[in-house]
């Protein structure tokens, strides 16, 4: 992408209602805009590094044997009168008419729904296990709409639901989900500990909730320093195998890690001293295992060997895919901007040109366009005629993991300049080498 063709309407001046410096720089490097309280339209910039996201939580979700599809927004009322949760999911609930006068809702998430799919079409324990998910807005008409995407009205969420003929084959399905949830934010370049939480409004007993350690995070947590040492990398995983799903959630849950509405004075006691913390924490994900609540408000049965009518055993699953465009920001960035890992990056380079309309500082920027689109790489070529400084500003500010800065200088001497936004770091190269550090 060329920068004078693109739309990057990136801001000079600290917004002032920005209190966090994920909101400000999102607000700065031209990636969000609000419309209303806690709603937002996503610019380019933003929407790049949204999709990113959302194809990791896919790409992670179809590896994990889990299957996409795509519930609507409205859903209707009498769904949710069924489970009892119409009455009980109080204020946070968009509630609309539509012209005939029927109830209708923006969902704030889907377990009614995909269990009304669930009993329309699943008779058969033959058919079980499945799970399904979709990503899809989300409505809650939070209280405090704040931070920017962290806590919106309107949000992009990934929900996921298993179906299973047994406690014992949907705790596989959650433990399923806790490494691949592990695997997805590692990706990102993040860390998000499982602690035990507390299943509010979902119901049920067994979850944990992901947390990113900032001090702008909502959620008060408590934990064992020596869970921060945990990776799960890039260790091969057999997503069928019970008993490796259940070894990874043993190693990354048994250390006391627990946010506040669970949290316990006397087992905490039993942490060492010297390992013993206390923090704030950022919610990007929940896996919930709840039974038979909704089969059984919702008569969504199957049919066992035995030839038994019996309620299916379900779980939820849920990761806030635009929160996390924030989250990923309170974790990496400087007093410049943004440093985007890897995985998330909207391009995965800058060029600067020092001197634009030089003949052979344009070449070397075509040349080196072309090298890096033709590594499979997306570049950002700043081709507009500016000054260095005002250049050199706006890439650190949106973040890219490498500039190459290319002036008739340097190319006298057949260099370009190769700079690590995350380390600072600036090498003197050929073009080719640099291309190639990229790649
Ligand atoms: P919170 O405690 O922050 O209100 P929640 O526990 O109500 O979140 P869940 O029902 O567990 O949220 O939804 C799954 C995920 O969706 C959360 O872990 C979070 O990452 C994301 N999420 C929830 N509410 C919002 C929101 N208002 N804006 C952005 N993301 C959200
Ligand atoms: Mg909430
Ligand atoms: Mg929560
Ligand atoms: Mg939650």
């Amino acid at each position: 992408m060329r920068l004078t063709r693109y739309f990057l309407p990136v801001l000079k001046e600290n917004p002032s209602e920005a209190s966090i410096v994920s909101h400000r720089y999102m607000l700065r490097a031209g990636m969000i805009k609000q419309s209303s309280a806690g709603i937002y339209s996503w610019l380019p910039l933003g929407f790049k590094v949204l999709k990113n996201i959302e194809n990791i939580v896919h790409e992670e979700q179809i590896r994990a044997g889990h299957i996409p599809m795509l519930m609507p927004t409205i859903q209707p009322a009498d769904l949710w009168r069924e489970s009892g949760r119409y009455e009980d999911y109080g204020e946070e609930m968009l509630r609309i008419k539509d012209r005939h006068g029927h109830d209708m809702l923006f969902g704030p998430t889907n377990e009614e729904m995909i269990t009304d799919i669930f009993r329309a079409h699943v008779g058969s324990y033959k058919d079980l296990p499945l799970t399904l998910y979709h990503i899809q807005w989300k409505f809650r008409d939070e209280r405090r709409p704040r931070f920017g995407v962290m806590r919106g009205r309107e949000f992009y969420m990934k929900d996921g639901y298993n179906f299973d003929l047994s406690k014992e084959d949907a705790l596989h399905a959650y433990n399923r989900h806790l490494v691949s949830y592990l695997r997805t934010y590692e990706r990102m370049g993040l860390q998000a500990i499982p602690m035990r939480a507390d299943s509010g409004p979902i119901g049920g007993d067994d979850t944990h909730e992901f947390l990113v350690l900032a001090d702008t995070g909502e959620s008060e947590v408590f934990y064992d320093s020596a869970i921060t040492d945990l990776k799960f990398g890039d260790r091969e995983i057999d997503y069928d195998s019970v008993e490796q799903c259940q070894n990874v959630l043993e190693e990354f849950t048994s250390r006391y890690a627990r946010t506040d509405e669970t949290h316990d004075e006397a087992a905490f006691a039993n942490v060492p001293e010297e390992r013993r913390r206390s923090a704030r924490g950022i919610e990007v994900g929940q896996i919930f295992y709840f039974g038979t609540k909704y089969s059984e408000s919702m008569g969504a049965t199957v049919i066992n060997d035995k030839q038994e009518q019996i309620p299916v055993h379900m779980g939820s699953h849920g990761i806030g895919v635009s929160r996390l465009v924030g989250a990923i920001i309170e974790a990496s960035h400087d007093d410049k901007g943004i440093i985007w890992p890897e995985g998330v990056t909207p391009f995965h380079c800058g060029i600067v040109n020092l001197k634009q309309g030089d003949a052979e500082a344009d070449a070397a920027c075509e040349a080196l366009y072309s090298a890096l689109e033709s590594h499979g790489l997306e570049p950002l070529y700043d081709d507009r005629n500016e000054r260095a400084g005002g250049k050199f500003a706006t890439m650190d500010l949106i973040g890219l993991p490498w500039r190459i800065t290319v002036g008739p200088r340097g190319l006298k001497n057949g260099v370009v300049e190769l700079t690590s936004r995350r380390t600072g770091e600036s090498q003197e190269m050929a073009p080719d080498a640099a291309v190639a550090r990229v790649a």
